[in-house]
Formats: C-alpha cells, structure tokens, sequence
C-alpha cells in the first residue's frame, strides 16, 4: 500500500448570500449584462464563421470590451474581469464543441442563453473586484453583502462567483492550498458496480440503497412538471408553478449531492483502493436500457465526487476497462452472456451462483487488481 501524503488542494466553498434589495437589484443588473455579452459574443462569432469562415478568437473579443465599456455606460459598471469571464465561458462552449466535433461526437453548437440559464458572473481573481472584509463580501461598485457563513473558509480563495439560485444569492469562493485530511488506512480493497435497482453493489456484496426520499422527491417533480404543462402559457398560475418546479428540481439536486458525499465518505473509510468501471469508456459501450442510463446519469456526479474525495484522503480510485464485467465469470473467467433482466449470474463452468451485479463487482476488483499488478 502506497503511503500517506498531505497534499493540499483545489475546493469550492459555497454560501448563501443576505443582500439588501437594492444589492439584489445590481446584481441581477450584472448578470443580465453579462447574459446580453454572452448572447452578442455568440451571434459575432457565428455570423463572421457562416458569412466568411472567420473564427473569431477570444482574445479579438476581450479586445473590444474597451469600446462597449466607453460606448455604453451601463456595461461601465461592470468590472472588467467580470466581463472578460464572460468571454472565457463562450470560449469554452466553442473549444468543447471543436473537442466534440473531432472525436466524432454530437457537436452541439453552442446555444443562446435565456433568462432561466444563465445564473452565474465570476471575478476572476480574488481581490479585484470582489473581496472579503470582515466577514462580509466587498463588490466593487455593489458595497457591503452579508454572508451567511455556514463553514469555515479554508485555503486562499482566487475565484468569486455569485450565483441567483431559485431561493436567493450564494457566492461561491474557489480556494487553492486547501488543506488535504487524509483518514486513516485500513489495507482493505474493493471493487464496486452500478446497479439498477441499488446506487451501487461492491464486492463483498454490500448493496447501497438508493434512499427513498429520491423516489419521493423526484415523484414530486414529476407531478409538478405535468401540472406545469397544463397551465396555460403566460398566465400567472404558470409562473407560479414553474417557480415551484425550479425550487423542487435544486431540493432533488442538493438532496441527491448530500447522498454521493455522505456514501464516498463511507466508502473511504473502509476501503484504501476502490475499483470502478472506466466511465469514458462505459459510455462508448452505453446500454440503451433507459433505468440503467438514468442511473448512469447520477454515477458520473458520484464518480467525480469518489475522485475527488479520495485525493483529498490520500486513497486510491482505480478505473478499469468495463467491457463484459456483467457477462464474465469472476471466479473461472468464463463469458456468461445474459440480458439485461437476467439478475442472476449462474456460470456453468465453475458452478458459482451470485447476484449478477455482485459477481460484476467482482470482476471489477479482480481486473484492477491485475492492472495495478496487485495479485
Ligand atoms: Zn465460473
């Protein structure tokens, strides 16, 4: 087992904000600017590609800022930084699309933003434009907002971004030498398999539940959704019950967040090594089974949190090839093909008889340990 290093990190600390009237008022002005650039920023670039088959550069971009700014007073009120972020984000949108468009993938042209997606403005660096001040948040040109800190900022912050959510303001501090907490190693490993009906199964057969609170939540928003569809465009009751909608899909959001943290932390501490399915690789090979890909859908959130959490640990996730891992044996290696109802793994070489997603995980933990050369 490999030893323990303090490392320190990358985190993103998240509070909600207590902004007067007034305060609320400016920022939603700035993040209407901003959407508006964003917006313009786009058509410049599609237009100058279908006209003349020009790519216009971020940085032929961020050059004009000067020009809006002197020309049109209302973007003078926004900090330069604030707007230049806007830029990066179209940039980002157009390298993601390049990215896509090469490895063959649906390209999905970068789209328009209306009011209800676009939430977000970011200062890119800490101390220009946006600052903390004896607990409460300095915005240039905005003043003084209280903050509702419910943790402690750790490490040195070096992005500010304020996020309009459904129930308020947040402001989100991206931190850098976050102080890693390892925990301590127990010298065990296991292997774990998304399951269809569980979150996940792991190798010693332990099946984590989806809670039930899930199912209640997202029952919840599916009625509000078909009540929403009911209402007639425009009128006051559909604003009301899109409102609803809204705050019911961030409470399912959160809930399902608070679940991924609560059960990575679980695993981490039990396990030093945790083997799952390569996910980039798990797509390519996607089953068109619609419950498994909705569950796949919730795993990729997991994933990254499992990632991440076990580097702040200083623990191990290992991502191994997943092709076949439902259909081979895991204790003989002998291909068992079986559909995607079968639920039982019978191997009729070797006479084991499992949980199909228990033998999956298995398979799972067997291949990475033979990858990391362990067994
Ligand atoms: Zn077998």
């Amino acid at each position: 087992m490999s030893e323990q290093t303090a490392q320190t990190g990358r985190k993103s600390f998240k509070y909600k904000l207590k902004p007067t009237p007034e305060q609320e008022q400016a920022m939603s002005e700035i993040l209407w600017r901003c959407r508006v650039l964003y917006n313009a920023g786009l058509q410049e670039r599609k237009e100058a590609w279908e006209k003349c088959h020009i790519t216009v550069t971020r940085f032929q971009q961020e050059a004009q800022l000067k020009d809006i700014r002197a020309e049109h007073p209302e973007y003078a009120i926004v900090h330069s930084h604030v707007l230049q972020d806007v830029l990066a984000r179209l940039d980002k949108g157009f390298q993601a699309f390049f990215r896509r468009v090469k490895s063959g993938e649906k390209p999905g042209y970068p789209r328009f933003q209306g009011r209800d997606r676009y939430h977000s403005f970011t200062y890119k660096e800490y101390g220009n434009g946006a600052r903390l001040d004896n607990g409460f948040l300095i915005l240039s040109k905005i003043g003084r907002i209280a903050v509702r800190w419910s943790r402690a900022l750790e490490g040195t912050p070096k992005t500010v971004t304020l996020s309009k959510e459904a129930d308020g303001w947040y402001v989100v501090f991206s931190c850098a030498e976050v102080p890693a907490q390892p925990l301590p190693l127990t010298g065990q490993e296991t292997g774990i398999d998304v399951g269809i009906k569980a979150f996940y199964v792991d190798a010693h057969g332990h099946l984590c539940q989806n809670p039930k609170f899930f199912r209640k939540a997202e029952a919840a928003l599916r009625r509000k959704q078909r009540k929403l569809a009911r209402c007639e465009k425009g009128s006051k009751n559909r604003q009301e019950v899109k409102a609803q909608v809204v705050k019911q899909h961030q409470k399912v959001k959160r809930q399902r967040c608070d679940f991924h943290h609560k059960e990575a932390l679980n695993l981490l501490r039990q396990y030093d090594t945790i083997y799952v399915e390569d996910l980039q690789v798990a797509n390519m090979v996607k089953n068109h089974h619609l419950a498994k890909s909705i569950s796949d859908a919730g795993w990729a959130q997991f994933r990254s949190i499992l990632d991440y959490k076990a580097a702040c640990a200083g623990k191990r996730v290992v991502a191994v090839p997943p092709h076949y891992t439902s259909q081979v044996c895991s204790r003989c290696g002998a291909y068992v093909q079986k559909s995607l109802s079968v639920r039982t793994h019978v191997c009729p070489a070797c006479g084991l008889v499992l949980d199909r997603d228990h033998n999956s995980a298995i398979e799972i933990m067997g291949r990475g340990q033979r990858l990391r050369g362990v067994t």
